[in-house]
């Protein structure tokens, strides 16, 4: 078991951030953050933070820095120093990251890893296309196009299970080339740093899941296990 994990997934919409944030997060015991759930979450309770975030989510853009950064750094910084959390979907753009590397820089705890999960952008349309998810948990499905799983709920809750606002095809277009534009040079930016490690995102979850979890062990210090 690998304490104090501090580690970012990324990938664009669709490349299964959310579901390998559950997996490692209930494996290892370490904090998942994901800001799209935290909007989400925010939205079904009517609160002023997902009212102001559905304005944006609904279009495919990214919800301003003002609203974003305070909120997932306070959650962050909410975690104990010694342990650890996988950030899902967060940083987003270069004042993100920067923000978010000052804050783990005043505690000397800087980030263990980031995993870029690759998938080709035909994939990422045709995997939301057919995506539902949670209401109440958020965990994501694949539907099976069958059409006899209206009546499906969560294996995980027994949640409703309904499609996002931000699967239709215009809007994860919009969500690509935000993804492009202001997400993708943060690659770059965490390849300088010596922490990024990409993978193919093109395969069975077990698989991926596989993968991550080898790539976490590797940064695991001898300290951190059991
Ligand atoms: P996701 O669930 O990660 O696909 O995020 C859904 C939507 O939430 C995005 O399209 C954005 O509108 C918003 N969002 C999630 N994370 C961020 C972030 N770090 N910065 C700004 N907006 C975000």
């Amino acid at each position: 078991m690998t304490n104090g994990l501090r580690l970012v997934l990324f990938g664009p919409p669709g490349a299964g951030k959310g579901t390998q944030t559950r997996l490692v997060s209930d494996d290892l015991d370490v904090q998942p953050i994901s800001t799209g759930d935290l909007f989400r979450s925010n939205l079904e309770k009517q609160t002023p933070l997902g009212i102001k975030a559905s304005e944006y989510m609904t279009q495919g853009i990214l919800v301003p820095d003002e609203v974003t950064i305070d909120i997932v750094l306070d959650r962050v910084m909410s975690i104990h120093s010694d342990d650890g959390f996988i950030l899902d979907g967060f940083p987003r753009n270069t004042a993100q990251a920067n923000a978010l590397d000052e804050a783990l820089g005043r505690r000397s705890r800087p980030l263990d890893l980031v995993i870029s999960i690759d998938v080709p952008e035909e994939e990422v349309v045709s995997r939301l296309s057919g995506r539902v998810v949670c209401r109440s948990c958020q965990t994501p499905y694949t539907l099976a196009g069958n059409g006899q799983e209206s009546e499906r709920r969560c294996d995980r809750c027994g949640g409703e299970l309904y499609q996002r606002d931000d699967d239709n095809p215009d809007a994860v277009r919009k969500r690509l080339e935000v993804y492009q534009s202001e997400t993708l040079p943060l690659l770059d930016y965490y390849r300088e740093r010596g922490v990024l490690v990409e993978i193919s995102g093109v395969d069975t979850v077990e698989n991926v899941n596989n993968q991550i979890m080898a790539l976490i062990q590797r940064v695991s210090k001898p300290q951190d296990k059991e």
